[in-house]
């Protein structure tokens, strides 16, 4: 059976909307990343990098932040995204832990 290309193309546009829009619901679905939550306080994670405990991390510096940390995937301007460290869910892009590495 010959599937017509009009045909493809339609299927293409509709599977490609539907990644789309499961993308976008997924990433507004992500919840944020509780500082109270058992692995955040492990790691020291800050929603606001100036908050973080001098005296428990000395290395630490106020220009230290997720949105410039390698573990970071989110859209730069935006208030949050994506952490590796933290699966599934958002870190602010002010906050902080103690897995920061320096964006390369
Ligand atoms: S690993 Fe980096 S991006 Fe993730 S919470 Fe820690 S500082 Fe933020």
């Amino acid at each position: 059976m010959r599937v017509s290309s009009r045909r493809v193309f339609v299927l293409q546009v509709v599977a490609g909307s539907a990644a789309a829009y499961a993308g976008a619901a997924l990433a507004q679905a992500a919840p944020m990343v509780d500082e109270k939550d058992p692995q955040a306080m492990a790691l020291g994670y800050v929603k606001d990098t100036t908050k973080v405990d001098a005296k428990k991390y000395p290395k630490h510096a106020a220009t230290q932040k997720c949105s410039n940390c390698a573990l970071y995937t989110g859209k730069p301007g935006q208030a949050s995204g994506p952490c590796g460290v933290f699966p599934g869910k958002q870190v602010a892009a002010d906050g902080w832990c103690s897995t920061y590495v320096k964006k390369a």
